[in-house]
């Protein structure tokens, strides 16, 4: 665990979060400032900053993660459709050095993934 890592203390319950899945290796929580209807994050348990520093001891848990994406999502009803986003780094846009995938739904579609250049 990183000490100064905000989602790390949401895995160890220092900071609250309103959960929706969990086990050994991930966590999924509703996103505090949600930018979707529905907008859900899940992490791997385990701090890994970003994909840009994971390697091939992460594929299992990556895996896992993905494969889980799509469970929680049917979970929250998101029956239409969703978007999963992982921001990685400055040009990503990365807010919280912690990995996570976004999942965003709603009953209407979410937008344009980005502004074209
Ligand atoms: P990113 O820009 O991909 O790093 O996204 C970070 C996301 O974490 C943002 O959507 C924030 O709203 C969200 N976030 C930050 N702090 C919390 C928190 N304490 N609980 C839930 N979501 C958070
Ligand atoms: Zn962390």
């Amino acid at each position: 665990m990183m000490s100064d890592c905000i989602f790390c203390k949401i895995v160890e319950g220092k900071i609250p979060a309103k959960k929706v899945y969990e086990d050994d290796d991930l966590l999924a929580f509703h996103d505090i400032n949600p930018a979707a209807p529905v907008h859900v994050l899940v992490i791997p348990k385990q701090h890994v900053e970003s994909l840009a520093d994971c390697d091939a001891s992460h594929a299992a848990v990556l895996g896992k993660l993905f494969v889980k994406v799509g469970e929680i999502a049917a979970g929250l009803g998101l029956n239409d459709g969703f978007r999963t986003i992982v921001n990685t780094g400055r040009v990503g846009g990365q807010e919280v050095y912690h990995l996570h995938a976004h999942i965003l739904g709603g009953p209407q579609p979410v937008g344009p993934l980005v502004t074209r250049v």
